[in-house]
């Protein structure tokens, strides 16, 4: 293994300073993805710069370095349920909103699971890097993608109504199959889905049928417009495909 410096800031403006333009540095949160990467040699770092002393756990204005087992008991709904639904005691113990928020897409699975909860919710993301400060959409910052920002902390007003649904896993260490969810927020009900592709996605056909009336079973219908469930090593295209209306439905029937 090679040697790394490692910054451990302790406070959100060293941080930023540490992090500087990005260059060369990386982001160490609850490194349950990134420890894995560097023992196996998949990431070679130069400068390591981690999260766990900067300050960045906090709650609704929610750091980027906080724990997800602290979402599950004081995150606005879906977020909670979202986040209980991550790995497994010890995991959710260890990762972070922003790791996971931040999450590189994987070959084989689909992770990043609270990037739903928070596309739901409208959440803002605060970050620097190139550029200095700036505060993003969610829908932005996921296009956008997370090169060169170090995420400070994310911003998120509790929804009117919001629900979860989720095809089962057989066991806390499988990977999520599909997970949606839903929040009426003050620009109205906002739909997005995990584990479908690489990352996040909202459903605008389904959102749009249901601001024009549509009945929950009717808007879910909608879902494949929009999305194109890929296929990975814990389910198919087609399975997806075939259940994904279904469990929309779910989710929009838990939201009335
Ligand atoms: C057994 C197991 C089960 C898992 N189950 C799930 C699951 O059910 N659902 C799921 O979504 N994920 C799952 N994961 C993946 C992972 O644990 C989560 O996505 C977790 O939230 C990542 O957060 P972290 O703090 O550990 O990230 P890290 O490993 O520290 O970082 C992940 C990535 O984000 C970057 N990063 C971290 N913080 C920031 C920041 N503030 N700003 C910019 N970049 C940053 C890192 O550089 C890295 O690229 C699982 C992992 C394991 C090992």
């Amino acid at each position: 293994m090679t040697k790394t410096d490692v910054l451990v800031p302790t406070s959100p403006e060293n941080a930023a300073a540490a992090f500087g333009d990005g260059a060369g540095i990386t982001v160490l949160a609850g490194g349950t993805i990134v420890m894995p990467d560097i023992k196996l040699g998949r990431r070679r770092p130069q400068r390591t710069l981690y999260l766990g002393r900067a300050g960045l756990d906090g709650s609704y204005r929610i750091g980027a370095a906080t724990p997800v087992a602290v979402l599950v008991d004081e995150a606005p709904e879906p977020l909670a349920t979202f986040a209980a639904r991550v790995g497994d005691r010890e995991i959710r113990g260890q990762a972070t909103i922003g790791g996971n928020l931040c999450a590189p897409p994987a070959e084989t699975v689909s992770r990043g699971d609270l990037q739903a909860p928070l596309l739901a919710l409208d959440a803002r993301v605060r970050s620097v890097g190139v550029g200095g400060e700036r505060t993003d959409s969610i829908d932005d910052f996921l296009e956008a993608g997370s090169d060169g920002r170090l995420v400070l902390e994310l911003l998120v007003d509790e929804p009117r109504r919001a629900a979860a649904a989720a095809v089962g896993r057989p066991h806390a260490h499988g990977f999520t199959i599909l997970a949606i969810a839903a929040a009426e927020t003050a620009s109205g009900i906002r739909v997005a889905v995990a584990g479908a592709g690489p990352r996040a996605v909202r459903a605008p056909s389904v959102e749009q049928a249901l601001a024009a009336g549509a009945s929950p079973g009717e808007a879910a219908q909608k879902a494949l417009d929009d999305i194109d469930p890929q296929d990975d090593a814990v389910a198919s295209a087609h399975y997806r495909r075939q259940v994904l209306p279904a469990v929309v439905t779910r989710a929009l029937d838990n939201l009335s």
